[in-house]
C-alpha cells in the first residue's frame, strides 16, 4: 500500500520535471527523474543538482548520458519503451486492418489519431488516455465485426499489458522481490518523508531495526530455500502486525526496518515487543518432510528521532541498539547503546 502511494507521488513529481524541462515523457526520461526524486543514487542527484544550480539547459542528450551512466541495467531493459511498443502495435494493426471492410474504418481512424498523438510527445497521462481510447475503440470494433474478433482480442490484451507496464514503471523500483515489502530504496524515500513530516508536525517518529537471530544456522541446517521462505514468513507476519501508516522494509539480507510515524518511544516499544511475540509464536517446520526448525527470534534496536539529527545518524543509532540487543542475549528490544 505504501509503495503505491510513494510511487504515485514520485511519479507525479517526475512528470512535472519532464513537463517543465520540455522533455519527452518516454520511459527512460521518466525513470531518470523518478530516481532523482527518490534521491537514492547520490552521483545522479549530485550531477543534476549541479546542472540545476548552474541553470544549465537539461536537454535530451544530457538525460541520455545520465540514464546510461546511472540507470542502464539489465532489469530496466525489460521495461525499456512502452511508447515504442504502442507505436509498433499500432503500425501492425493499421497494416492489418486497412484491407478489411468498412466497419473497421472508425477503428483505423482512431488508430491513426492515436499514432499522431504519440508522435507529439505525449505525457504519461496522455499515453494512458490513448490506451483508454484504444481500448474503447477495440471493444466497439470487436462488437461490430466478428471476422477480426481474435486479432482485436489479442490487441486488447496487448494494450492492457502495456498499461500495466506503464503503471509498474513506478512501483517496481522500490519493492523487494523476495518479500514484496519495500526495499532499501523504498525505505530511504519513506524515511526521508517521515522525518520531514515529523519536523513539520512536531510529532515523534521512531525507527526499529530488526535482525533475525542466528539466521546463518537456518541456511546451514536447512538450505537457502528454506531460509528464503522464512524471510517471507517473517515479512508477512510483521506486515500483518503493524498499522497502515507504518512502513516495513527489507533493509538488507535478514534485517528489516520498521518506520513508525507519529509514535513515541513507549508506543514503539509495544510495537517491537508485539513483533517479537508474533514472529516467535510459531514453531516452524520445513515444508518437505516437516522437519522441525523451531522458533524464529529477532533482535530489535529502537531509536526515537532526535531533533535535527541526520538520517544516517538516526539509522546508525537504531542499528547500534540492535547490536546491543544481540550482545545482551538476542530475542529482545534495546533502546539505548548500554
Ligand atoms: P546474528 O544473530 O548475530 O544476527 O547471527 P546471523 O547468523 O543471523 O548473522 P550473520 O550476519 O552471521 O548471517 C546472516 C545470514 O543471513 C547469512 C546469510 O546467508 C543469511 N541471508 C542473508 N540474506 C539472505 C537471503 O536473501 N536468503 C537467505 N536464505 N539467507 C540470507
Ligand atoms: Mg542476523
Ligand atoms: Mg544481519
Amino acid at each position: 500500500m505504501y509503495n503505491n502511494l510513494q510511487a504515485k507521488l514520485l511519479a507525479e513529481s517526475a512528470l512535472k520535471s519532464l513537463e517543465q524541462l520540455k522533455l519527452s515523457p518516454k520511459p527512460e526520461n521518466y525513470r531518470l527523474w523518478f530516481e532523482y526524486g527518490t534521491g537514492s543514487i547520490e552521483g545522479l542527484n549530485a550531477e543534476l543538482d549541479e546542472l540545476i544550480t548552474q541553470q544549465a539547459v537539461i536537454n535530451q542528450a544530457i538525460c541520455n548520458k545520465l540514464y546510461q551512466k546511472y540507470l542502464l541495467t539489465g532489469d530496466q531493459k525489460d521495461l525499456d519503451n512502452a511508447c515504442i511498443a504502442i507505436h509498433n502495435l499500432l503500425n501492425i494493426m493499421v497494416e492489418h486492418l486497412q484491407g478489411w471492410d468498412s466497419s473497421t474504418d472508425q477503428f483505423c481512424k482512431a488508430l491513426e489519431r492515436c499514432t499522431e498523438k504519440l508522435n507529439n510527445d505525449p505525457s504519461i497521462g496522455e499515453i494512458k488516455s490513448i490506451i483508454d481510447e484504444l481500448t474503447t475503440q477495440a471493444t466497439l470494433a470487436l462488437n461490430s465485426n466478428k471476422k477480426i474478433h481474435s486479432t482485436l482480442d489479442s490487441l486488447a490484451s496487448e494494450i492492457s499489458n502495456l498499461r500495466e507496464d506503464v503503471d509498474r514503471l513506478g512501483s517496481e523500483a522500490m519493492t523487494d522481490s523476495l518479500t514484496e515489502v519495500a526495499n532499501r530504496r523504498g525505505f530511504d524515500v519513506a524515511l526521508k518523508e517521515a522525518i520531514e513530516n515529523s519536523k513539520k508536525t512536531a510529532q515523534p517518529c521512531t525507527l526499529l531495526m530488526a535482525d533475525l537471530d542466528h539466521f546463518k544456522r537456518i541456511n546451514d541446517n536447512f538450505g537457502h530455500q528454506v531460509g528464503d521462505k522464512i524471510l517471507r514468513f517473517v515479512a508477512n507476519t510483521m506486515k500483518n502486525a503493524i498499522r497502515g501508516g507504518d512502513i516495513l522494509a527489507r533493509y538488507g539480507g535478514e534485517e528489516f526496518a520498521i518506520i513508525l510515524p507519529n509514535t513515541n518511544e513507549a508506543g514503539a516499544l509495544r510495537v517491537a515487543e508485539n513483533l517479537l511475540n508474533e514472529v516467535s509464536a510459531r514453531q516452524l517446520t520445513t515444508g518437505a518432510n516437516s522437519e522441525p526448525i523451531g522458533r524464529i527470534t529477532m533482535s530489535i534496536g529502537l531509536a526515537l528521532y532526535k531533533n535535527n539529527e541526520t538520517t544516517e545518524s538516526f539509522i546508525e543509532r537504531a542499528d547500534q541498539y540492535m547490536y546491543n540487543a544481540k550482545h545482551s542475549g538476542r530475542n529482545q528490544v534495546k533502546t539505548t547503546a548500554h
